[in-house]
């Protein structure tokens, strides 16, 4: 290990304003539960910077329902979102998700903001949220605002949140329709997903596919045929038209494209 903890120029506020104040005077790079900070400092692709410890943050860890739009913190863990009867009745394809992120040490940790921040193209509770319409609450010392999470990437490991800003939660209304979440990796468990796809069904079925491309995405022109009544082999072409996976250590952009074919050909017989 390069890093340990305590060799980091860490501020760790005890409450949401105190943070917000910190990164409006400070550059901080915020740190929740560390499993991707960690890796990146380990292997040398981050540099070690001053941080902003959030795990203090417990107004972050709310899991609620307000009005109908179900309510999630930042800092809401995976085997919190595994344990929640509210996110099993309402979104039970974000507990298959969370149940296959990582082993038990990661889903204690690891965070749903810290995924959404992270902005890798293969995180598991994206295309869900993708899916779902969830939408985004930004905040800063000065200012909050709603994103809806199709807008808050703007390009590889790009997105719209400021330095200022924290993902304090992530608010995701009804769905109405049968919901479906598969990940494809090397393996059942402990591995990052070669394509990751959350769909949901009825007469105008709502398609999200991950690692396919340098953001998550919205299969719009497939969901328009499909609604439209094209038969799943049309659907199908349009995907594959429609997605831009490539060549990696992990897979060829060919078995990918193959792959989320498959998941939508399954998506429809379910
Ligand atoms: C062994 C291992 C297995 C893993 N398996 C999976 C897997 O199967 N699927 C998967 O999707 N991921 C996986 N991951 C990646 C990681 O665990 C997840 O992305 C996790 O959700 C990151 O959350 P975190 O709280 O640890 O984020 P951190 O590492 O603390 O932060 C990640 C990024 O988000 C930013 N950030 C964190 N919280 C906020 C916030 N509230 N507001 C603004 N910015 C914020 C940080 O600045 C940083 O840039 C794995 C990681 C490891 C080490």
């Amino acid at each position: 290990m390069r890093t340990a903890v305590s060799t980091l120029d860490l501020a760790r506020p005890t409450s949401l304003d105190q943070a917000l104040r910190i990164l409006r005077e400070e550059e901080r790079t915020p740190l929740a539960g560390a499993t991707d900070l960690y890796v990146a400092l380990n292997f040398g692709t981050l540099e070690p910077k001053r941080f902003l410890d959030l795990w203090a943050l417990d107004e972050l860890r709310g899991i609620s329902v307000r009005g109908d739009t179900l309510v999630l913190g930042a800092l809401v863990t995976y085997t919190a979102l595994i344990r929640s009867p509210l996110v099993a009745a309402r979104l039970p394809m974000l507990v298959e998700a969370a149940a296959l992120v990582g082993g038990r040490q990661i889903q204690n940790r690891g965070t749903l903001g810290g995924n959404i921040a992270n902005a890798s193209p293969a995180g598991d509770s994206l295309p869900v949220l993708v899916a779902a319409d969830a939408v985004l609450v930004l905040r800063s010392a000065d200012a909050e605002r709603r994103v809806p999470i199709t807008g808050f990437y703007t390009g590889y490991r790009k997105t719209v949140l400021r330095p200022d800003e924290l993902i304090v939660a992530v608010e995701v209304p009804p769905v109405e329709g049968r919901q479906h979440f598969r990940k494809v990796g090397t393996r059942a468990a402990q591995a990052i997903s070669k394509v990751v796809f959350a769909g949901v069904g009825g007469a105008a079925p709502r398609l999200a596919f991950g690692s396919v491309g340098p953001v998550v995405i919205r299969a719009r022109a497939t969901e328009r045929a499909l609604t439209e009544g094209a038969a799943i082999e049309e659907a199908v072409r349009i995907l594959e038209g429609e997605i831009v996976p490539i060549d990696d250590l992990r897979s060829s952009a060919d078995y990918r494209r193959r792959v989320a074919g498959n998941l939508l050909r399954r998506f429809s017989r379910a």
